[in-house]
């Protein structure tokens, strides 16, 4: 919805989540001369390349040199390594076919997406980087809450789903790239994306696009009549956010996107929402609002606190992760905020 965060931080977020993937021991093992422990990627590929014809050892050795690219590139550098890494196979084999057919076990033996996820005793501790993201709502839908709370155990649990925006099938070496994982809601995860590709070109990805900056949720004007006249239904509609034009190119991705994860249909869901909104643009006037600084002023922390509680909801641009639906309220009061 919002891009996610600053994107130095990530690049800091993206190394940290390399180092804990694969923790070096302080001195190399004496007897293997190893210098990872026995779970990270580095070991876990190079055992894996062991059980293979020695004919790829040149393809797995290059795939070695580039895991820590692998994990901490952004997206469009990562479909230039895919590029690279096809390459290298087709200097090993002339057939692209068994390099897929090889996808499975890299899934199951290197790039084990699940055991980082669930796997660990505390598998929140793999995904530090999330508490430093405050995503508090899913940056696909902005519709529903994305957390981790502390189960009997003490330990964390994630109530949220990573969505592989390159589909780990696909792409078995991004099933661990930082930049790949996506903390989405399972809805949209899985029961909307499922496997199916998202590609740059044609969708906003998360951690480089501003879907708010892009786009605007309105209703129209003859939408406010609903309160007078039956026959009148509320519509919601997305307009390119002024000065983007409808031919914009990002506007342009922003509706597949749009379209993609249905959120069309998954906004209509919430008309008696869109309404009480509207409702509450007509009561409270910006007169009222400033009337409640005057009286109330040190009731409130912050200036925009005040719309906050009269509305439900966030009204700042940089706090749409912070609850679900901030997006949509922040934009159909955003003319008397
Ligand atoms: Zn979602």
């Amino acid at each position: 919805m919002r891009k996610i965060i600053d994107f130095n931080l990530l690049d800091g977020l993206a190394k940290d989540h390399y180092h804990r993937l694969n923790p070096k021991l302080v001195k190399p093992d004496r007897n293997t001369g190893r210098i990872y422990y026995d779970y990270s990627i580095h070991n876990k590929l190079s055992e894996f390349a062991k059980t293979q014809n020695p004919i790829y050892a040149p393809f797995y050795s290059f795939l070695e040199s580039k895991l820590e690219e692998i994990t901490i590139s952004p997206p469009i550098q990562l479909l230039d390594l895919h590029k690279n890494i096809q390459e290298e196979w087709l200097k090993v084999d002339s057939c692209l076919k068994n390099l897929e057919a090889l996808h499975g076990r890299l899934l199951e033996n290197v790039f084990i997406y699940e055991s980082f996820r669930n796997g660990n005793k505390d598998s929140s501790r793999n995904i530090k980087w999330f508490q430093s993201l405050n995503l508090k709502a899913c940056p696909y839908c902005n519709r529903n809450w994305i957390s981790f709370v502390k189960n009997s155990n003490g330990n964390n649990t994630l109530l949220f789903d990573l969505d592989h925006y390159f589909p780990k099938y696909k792409y078995p070496w991004f099933a661990l790239s930082f930049y790949n994982l996506i903390p989405s809601c399972t809805i949209c995860n899985q029961r909307i994306k499922g496997s199916e590709d998202l590609f740059l070109d044609l969708h906003l990805h998360p951690y480089l696009d501003d879907f708010d900056d892009i786009v605007k949720f309105n209703v129209p004007a003859e939408t406010l009549d609903v309160f007078f006249d039956k026959k009148v239904k509320i519509e919601l509609e997305i307009l390119p956010r002024p000065p983007r034009t409808s031919s914009d190119k990002d506007f342009i991705r922003a509706i597949e996107f749009y379209q993609f994860f249905n959120l069309k249909n998954l906004y209509d869901t919430h008309l008696d929402y869109i309404r009480e909104l509207l409702q509450k643009r007509i009561v409270y006037s910006q007169k009222y609002v400033n009337q409640l600084k005057e009286n109330y002023g040190e009731l409130f922390q912050s200036p925009d606190e005040i719309p906050r509680m009269l509305f439900g909801n966030y009204v700042l641009p940089e706090q749409i992760h912070e609850r679900p639906l901030a997006k949509l309220t922040k934009d159909l009061m955003e003319d008397i905020i």
